[in-house]
Parts: C-alpha cells; structure tokens; sequence
C-alpha cells in the first residue's frame, strides 16, 4: 500500500483581485523504498504541493492520506501527530533555530522525538558532509550548508517519509553525490523520500519524476 497517497489536490492564492492557482488536480502517491522526484520551473507548485502533503498547508479540494489515515481537514494537533510520526520534513527555509549551532539543532530534534542519538548525529553530519561545521550557528552557514544542516535534522529521526524542498540548491557536485547517497540508502532501507529538485543528475538516480507546469502534473 503507498505511504502517501494524495488525490486531485487543488490549491488556489488570492491577493487582492487576483488569483493564482498553485495547484491544479495533482494526484500522486509515493511508496515505502521510492525515491520520487518533483520537478517543474520556478512557480510551478512544487513549495505547495510540499506543503499540502505534509499537512503543513490545506489543499482547497482533494485529500492527502498517510499510510491509509486521512491528513486533510483534521484539527492542527491531529495533523501534528501524524506529521510527527510520518515525516522529516525540509522546506526551503526557516528548517533551523537560529539561536542553536548544527548539532545542537540535530540533538534537540532528536530529543523532541524520545531519544537522543549522539552516534547518529555525527553520522548523519558526516553525511551531509558537514561534520566540520557542527558547532556552527545558522548564521554563519553558507546557502547549500543550510540546506544540509535542514536536511541532517529532517532525517534525524529515520522517517517513514522524507520530504524536501531542494536540498541540492547552491551545493557542489561531490555534495551532491553524497547527499543522493543518503537518499539512496533511504531506499535500501525502505523509506520513502519525494524531493523537490531542478537537478538532472538526482532526477536520473530517482526512481520516478513527476513533472510539474503552472501547477498540473504533466506528462513528458
Ligand atoms: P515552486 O515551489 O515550484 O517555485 P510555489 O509552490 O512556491 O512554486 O508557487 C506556486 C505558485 O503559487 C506561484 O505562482 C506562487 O507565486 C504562488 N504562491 C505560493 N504561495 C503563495 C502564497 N502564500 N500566497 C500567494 N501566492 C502564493
Ligand atoms: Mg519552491
């Protein structure tokens, strides 16, 4: 059974007179040791797809299930739970506190969920390549080591589902190598993982890509 599974999810803005449709019938699912792919030019609706698939956001129709359990139009903590036990989740900012380094960031999330880690956390930083920034504030980290930083505390808990919102951005390619490498164990393990990229060299080692055009899936 697909761990995600989301059905003619439609999104729409207003400001003011004008209305943007960021999302138009989009159905997807996503099943336990995939690695799917998300891609679309700027605007297209990957952010809000994301967003409505973690609960984060509500879709103005359709619905979102995790492993068979409705997310869509529950009350917040209901969706919280859920969001808790179902993802990491990381979105293209705000993913650290900027008052805790890298590490401190990882052990606190580690902690909001039961247990920490230490072993964990050095392998995961080490993964992400950035075992040498751990006593780093958010501030003092470049644009692709903030990616990876949120990308090290969206998989400190080993989730079912990772979701991220282009964690290749800004990287290098060695990087980006080795952050595929940490989706591909995902894979080996059994989880499922939905990334939001403009990157062709993840597109290639995804198991799926779904191509998204002013907010409708698209067929290529
Ligand atoms: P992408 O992540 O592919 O760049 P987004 O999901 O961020 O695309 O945006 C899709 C469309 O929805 C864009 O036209 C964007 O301007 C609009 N949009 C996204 N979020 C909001 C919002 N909170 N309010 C108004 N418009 C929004
Ligand atoms: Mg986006």
């Amino acid at each position: 059974m697909a761990i995600l599974e989301a059905r003619e999810l439609h999104r729409f803005f207003h400001i003011g007179d004008e209305e943007t449709v960021a999302l138009r019938s989009v159905s997807l699912t996503l099943e336990p040791g995939e690695i799917v792919a998300v891609m679309g030019p700027s605007g297209s609706g990957k952010s809000t797809l994301m967003n409505c698939l973690t609960g984060l956001d509500e879709p103005d129709a359709g619905f979102v299930r995790i492993d068979g359990v409705r997310m869509s139009r529950r009350p917040e903590a209901d969706k919280a739970r859920l969001r808790a036990h179902a993802f990491g989740i990381l979105m293209q900012s705000g993913n650290l506190f900027p008052h805790l380094s890298v590490a401190e960031n990882l052990r606190f999330q580690m902690l909001l969920a039961g247990r920490f880690d230490p072993e964990r956390s050095s392998r995961l930083l080490l993964g992400v390549g950035l075992a040498h920034r751990a006593n780093a504030l958010p501030t003092e980290l470049s644009g692709g080591e903030t990616a990876r930083a949120g990308l090290a505390v969206a998989l400190a808990t080993d989730p079912p589902i990772l979701v991220a919102d282009e964690p290749t951005a800004e990287v290098d390619t060695a990087t980006e190598g080795r952050l595929i490498s940490q989706f591909e164990a995902r894979r080996a393990a059994g989880k499922a993982t939905l990334i939001a990229t403009h990157s062709e060299a993840l597109a290639r080692r995804a198991d799926r890509v779904i191509r998204l055009k002013d907010g409708k899936v698209i067929d290529v």
